[in-house]
């Protein structure tokens, strides 16, 4: 048993994961590829969009 799924291991699911390790919780990553970021992830131009200001 798992306190938490994630589905999904793109940055959003991997960045969840991530601050979830901080806290004593098991948390398993639901992956439907053969690796992690293989969906729009994958093909991120690594630009920091700020959003609005
Ligand atoms: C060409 C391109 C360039 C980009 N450039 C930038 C940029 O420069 N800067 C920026 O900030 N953003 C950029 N983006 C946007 C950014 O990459 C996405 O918003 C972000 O990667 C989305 O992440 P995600 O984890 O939500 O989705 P994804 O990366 O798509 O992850 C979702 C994951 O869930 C998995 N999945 C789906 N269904 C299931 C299921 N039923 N069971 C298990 N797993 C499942 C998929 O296989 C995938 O791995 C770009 C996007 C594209 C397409």
């Amino acid at each position: 048993m798992y306190d938490v799924a994630i589905i999904g291991a793109g940055i959003i699911g991997i960045s969840i994961a991530r601050d979830l390790s901080r806290y004593k919780l098991s948390v398993a990553v639901f992956e439907k590829e053969n690796d992690v970021s293989m969906g729009a992830t994958k093909a991120n131009s690594a630009i920091v969009h700020g959003g609005p200001c």
